[in-house]
Order: C-alpha cells, then structure tokens, then sequence
C-alpha cells in the first residue's frame, strides 16, 4: 500500500517498530492476536492493528503540503479533516480555518470566501450541493481534495444499484459528514434513505412489508430520505451501503434483516432475491475491518481493562469502544492527559456524550493486563504517549526503550 508523508510528530518510534515486526511475521494479515508487551507488574496486550488508515494519511499529507506550497493563501477546510483534535488543533494553529462544525453548522459565512482562497475537502467527502457551492463562488471544488479512495468506492456503489434501479438504504450516522456526503451522492442517483441502526432497520421494514401507513414515512424518516420518496414505489428494489466506519456485525445484521423482509414481503425464491435485493456485500472499509477484526481478537485473551484512545466524534474509535465495553471495563480517552495518575481516569461516555473521572482503574492486581488500540485517526504518537504514562505508574518507564532495540 501507498506510503504518505506524514508530520514526524505523528509517528512513534516504539509503535513503528512493533507494526513493521508483526507486519514482517504477517504480510496477508491472517493474525489477529494482539502483541504482548510484557513489564511485569503491568502488561500491555496491544491491538494487532490500530491507527492511521490509508484515508486519514492521503488526507494529513494533502493539506499540510498544501500549507506549505501556499503561504500567504486563506486556507479552509470545509470541517474537521479528520475527527482528531490533534490533528485538527495543528491546522488550526498552521493558519487552516474551519467553514463549518462537524453537525454541518456554519462557522464562517459562504459569501465571505473569495475565488483565490484555497478549500480543502476532508476525508469524508462532501456533498454535491457544496461543491456547487463552491463552484458558484469561483473556487475550483475538487482541486485540493482528500476524500478518502473507499468513501468514493461507496458512492460508486450506490451509483451502480441507483443505475439498475434499486433504492439505496445508507446505513450511517444521519449527521455524520461522511453520510451526508453519500447521501448526497446517491440520491442525485437514485431514491435513497438512511438508517441508523437496527431499530429504524426494522422501521423501515415496516415500509416495505405495507404494516406501517406509507403516509407516516416522511415523519418517520424526516431528514433521512431523498425528496419526493414515495415508499410504495420506491421500497420495491433496494440495497444497503454503508458509512465505511460502521459496526461490522450492526451493517451485517440489519443487511440480512432488509434482505429477509423483501424475501418474505414479496415470497421470493433463492434465485429470485437478487431481482429486489441487490448483492452490495458490505461496503466497509479495510481499516475498519481490520482494526473490529483485532479488537476481537484482542478481546479473546484475557484481561482486566481496555483503554481505546481517539477523538470523541471519531465514529469508527467509538465502534472499538463498543466492542471493547461488552467484555471489560472499557475506558475511552483522547490523549495521554487523561490517565491523570495511578489511580484516576478522565473518559469519555459517548453513550451520554459527558466526559466521567473513574478512580482505582487500574486495580490493585499485579500483575495488570491492559488491552490497548485506537482508532483509524489516532496518531501513534498518543499510543505510545499512553503506554510510557501507564509504564510511568509502575516506575518502569525505561523498558518501553528497550523493548525498541530488542524488535
Ligand atoms: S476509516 Fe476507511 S474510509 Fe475512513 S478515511 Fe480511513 S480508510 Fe478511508
């Protein structure tokens, strides 16, 4: 795969050296297990893959040599480029100005952009009503583009079933950039509608097999559904895309739930299914497979806690999250900060959107085992910070060093 040129400050020596090992002892991926990193009186079971994607590092190399190629220039970016504060903060601080907050809400007004100013699309794409937008404004949309390559294969693939007539279901977050951004695109295609999870799944099951009043559909799906979608004519032939950064098993689930009411809505055959469900397979990308695929196999030895480090609005970190809090105690950070000292945490309870302190986290066992990963925007820097912050509780601080020159 494609290597990038990404700030130094996001690399870690100590990460780098653990990855290119097991990278080495593993070139097809088939393993799965995490790596042990053994201090005694602590031990760190780390996720076998973690940290930057091929998307979030197209997207760091684009705009921060678009920094440097244009001094003097007005650079935007539409919104957070990726969904990390410290990379996000290092734009800001580069002079990178935001148009809008990640729910879509202007920062800076459109009318106040001039045709030399320069405004980069993050990772997640955007709409094509932006990119009109912007075109209308005299600024050349695409020219300083990151959207990541497997975004774009989703739009693609909603644009192949918009084409043979199929309605596409976008299981995604309805106010995440990237959902927004497919929904975008695939309703210029095709009659679309977006599901957030199972439940609106069922819902819109409801649609399809006539128990639920076809006249409650806008109310049910306000803001989810392409204009004028009729569900009685449109709920006829349908597939399922997905936001890249879903729950692997949710996409799954709710796929085969959607599959099983057109079978029993419409008593198809095996062979009939594809002329009402199109074949999509899932539409996630290889980093989020990846990093749920460790997550589970991490969560197979045992432990006494996970610590999964990300930004809070990050969606695939709070998957990881997800995963991790149905085994053990899960605590979900955003930088080394926040393991505050031996004995006290400050984490994030995306469930209820607050930032908690726990106390005694780490227990009193010796020896400790720790799960440890972090998500696809995550610099390897924060990971090792968060490794060295643990060592340091333990006084042993020093081995991670040497665990470096024994890789
Ligand atoms: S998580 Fe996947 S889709 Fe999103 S930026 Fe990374 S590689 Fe691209």
């Amino acid at each position: 795969m494609k290597t990038f040129n990404v700030p130094v400050i996001y690399r870690s020596p100590l990460i780098s050296a653990i990855k290119n090992k097991r990278k080495g002892q593993d070139k097809m991926k088939k393993d799965f297990t995490p790596t042990l990193l053994d201090f005694g009186a602590i031990r760190i079971l780390l996720a076998r893959h973690f940290g930057f994607c091929y998307g979030v590092e197209n997207a760091i190399e684009i705009a921060f040599r678009t920094v440097d190629e244009n001094p003097g220039k007005r650079i935007f970016l539409l919104s957070e480029m990726i969904h990390n504060p410290h990379v996000n903060n290092d734009l800001l601080d580069r002079g990178v100005q935001f148009l809008m907050d990640t729910s879509g809400r202007q920062l800076i007004p459109w009318e106040s952009l001039l045709p030399e100013d320069i405004v980069i699309i993050p990772a997640f794409g955007t709409t094509l009503e932006i990119e009109s937008k912007l075109s209308a404004l005299g600024i050349e949309p695409l020219k300083y583009n990151t959207t990541c390559p497997f975004v774009e294969r989703v739009w693609n693939k909603a644009e192949q079933i918009g084409n043979k007539n199929y309605t596409v279901i976008v299981h995604g977050k309805p106010k995440h950039e990237e959902t927004r951004a497919t929904f975008s695109h695939s309703q210029a295609a095709t009659p679309t509608v977006v599901v957030k999870d199972m439940e609106e799944a069922i819902l819109l099951g409801e649609f399809i097999s006539g128990k639920k009043d076809a006249s409650t559909f806008s109310t049910v799906f306000k803001g989810q559904h392409s204009e004028g979608f009729d569900p009685a004519k449109d709920l006829q032939r349908v597939g399922v895309v997905n936001q890249t950064t879903m729950l692997a098993t949710e996409t799954q689930a709710i796929a085969d739930y959607i599959r099983q009411v057109m079978i029993d809505t419409f008593d198809l055959s095996p062979e009939a299914i594809p002329e009402r469900f199109a074949d999509t397979r899932d539409t996630l990308c290889y980093a989020t497979n990846d990093n749920q695929s460790a997550v589970l196999g991490m969560l197979k030895e045992p432990a006494d806690l996970a610590i999964v480090v990300g930004g809070y609005n990050s969606s695939n970190t709070s998957h990881l999250v997800e995963l991790c809090e149905e085994k053990l105690p899960t605590y979900y950070i955003s930088s080394p900060d926040k393991l505050r000292s031996a004995e006290e945490i400050e984490h994030w309870d995306f469930h209820h959107k607050q930032e908690l302190m726990t106390t005694d986290y780490l227990t009193s066992k010796n020896p400790v085992t720790i799960l440890l990963t972090s998500g696809a925007s995550c610099p390897d820097a924060l990971v090792e910070g968060v490794i060295r912050k643990l060592l340091s509780f333990y006084g042993v601080e020093q081995q991670a060093d040497e665990i470096i020159s024994q890789l």
